[in-house]
């Protein structure tokens, strides 16, 4: 079905984003299966993709930025960076465009735009947000980590496991207790900076897929972080993270989508090329069936994403909308790389096919930026049930 959502400046930045990707990552001068063995993305990626205007597009031009408050640019990204088959790399850059620059664009005072904005900007400055701990995920206000005021300082304690550009990271948005007594209400968000004493990061941790993504624990002990690197207001920061969090799954659910459409149509060319019993294994109805069923659910899919992008962008996306985005994309993602691997036969096992790793990438999304059982509470809570 025809997409609607682009005009022709975003198919014209999806072509140079397309060009740098196959020049730097891919093919070329690309590196990205050394990558996914290092478990990590080089940080000089990132500033390439800066000088390229590729990260963090909707910074205002006076912070060096493009000011291109239009998220169907951060479409762009994540689906070429699934066409392409290095979801893993394209994590770390919706990470940053996606999910950590609202919290910047919307908390940060002037001070802290002038300070972070033009690094971000311009990928010489990498973000993680920080919201899980050992002992809780779901459950985020549970969260024990701790931000005591002492004068002009908070003193953090406490840790954090499961976070993307863990190790790259320079500025990591912390979510913490700034009064332990109270659940949501004792959150705030400061900023942790990359050298404060007392903030260490583990080893990356091995993880059965996105495996160029730099996963890590993150620990704080006596962490002395200045009061001027609290966002936004102390005790508000279950608030914020509540309001940033349907554009966050809108960005999973549309890599999930895409990634949908990309296991697929690798797929189609396998089917046309292998054969058995003389003909190609695309020919028979099994396979044609399969195929017809998820091309139909993945543009179903594809339609409610796009609709979704423009609510976002309209300021009218709402926490149900999303959710119900994200468990859906990330289920039916799962169901397509699962059953396009099958028709790959043992090739689909294989690391070097990329539906082998899409398969591996894939698992997560069911499980990040909130379970797919929260997400259908969300959905659930809403029905007035
Ligand atoms: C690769 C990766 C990257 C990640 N990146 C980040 C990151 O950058 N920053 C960050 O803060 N976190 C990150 N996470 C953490 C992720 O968001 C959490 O793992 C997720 O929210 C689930 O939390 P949990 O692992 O503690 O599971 P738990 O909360 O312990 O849940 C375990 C199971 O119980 C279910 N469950 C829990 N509560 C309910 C309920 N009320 N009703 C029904 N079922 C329930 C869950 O759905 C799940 O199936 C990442 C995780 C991974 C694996």
């Amino acid at each position: 079905m025809r997409r609607t959502l682009f005009e022709e400046v975003h198919e014209d930045f999806r072509a140079s984003f397309r060009t740098v990707l196959q020049r730097e990552v891919v093919g070329g001068e690309g590196r990205y299966g050394e990558w996914e063995r290092e478990g990590i993305v080089p940080r000089e990626v990132f500033a390439s993709a800066g000088r390229g205007g590729f990260v963090a597009m909707a910074v205002p031009e006076r912070y060096g930025g493009a000011g291109a408050e239009d998220f169907r640019f951060n479409l762009v990204i994540g689906e070429e960076c699934q066409a392409a088959g290095v979801g893993s790399f394209g994590l770390g850059l919706t990470l940053q465009n996606d999910i950590c620059l609202p919290y910047f664009l919307s908390y940060c005072d002037e001070r802290q735009r002038e300070r972070w904005l033009p690094g971000i900007a311009s990928g010489e400055l990498i973000t993680a947000l920080a919201m899980t701990e050992p002992g809780i995920g779901s459950d985020l206000a549970a969260m024990s980590t701790s931000a005591i005021r002492e004068g002009e300082h908070f003193l953090v304690n406490g840790s954090k496991t499961f976070i993307t550009n863990g190790i790259n990271a320079d500025l990591v948005i912390l979510a913490a207790k700034t009064d332990p007594r109270e659940r949501h209400r004792g959150i705030s968000l400061l900023m942790i900076e990359r050298g404060m004493e007392g903030f260490e990061r583990s080893r990356k941790l091995e993880k059965i897929g996105q495996h160029a993504q730099d996963t890590a624990e993150l620990s704080f002990s006596d962490v002395r972080v200045p009061v001027s690197n609290l966002l936004g207001e102390e005790g508000k920061g279950f608030v914020y993270l509540v309001s940033n969090l349907p554009q966050e799954r809108l960005s999973i659910a549309a890599s999930a989508v895409a990634a949908a459409e990309a296991a697929l149509s690798w797929t189609l060319e396998y089917v046309r090329e292998r054969r058995a019993f003389g003909q190609p294994i695309g020919s028979f109805q099994s396979s044609r069936f399969t195929l017809a069923e998820l091309r139909s659910e993945v543009d179903i899919a594809r339609v409610y994403i796009d609709r979704c992008a423009q609510a976002l962008d309209a300021g009218e996306l709402t926490a149900e909308d999303a959710a119900a985005a994200k468990w859906s994309t990330t289920e039916l993602q799962g169901r397509v790389v699962d059953r396009c691997l099958q028709l790959f036969g043992g090739y689909g096992y294989m690391l070097e096919y990329p539906i082998a790793r899409a398969w591996a990438d894939a698992r997560v999304t069911r499980i990040y930026g909130g379970t797919n059982e929260i997400m259908k509470e969300i959905v659930g809570r809403s029905l007035g049930l």
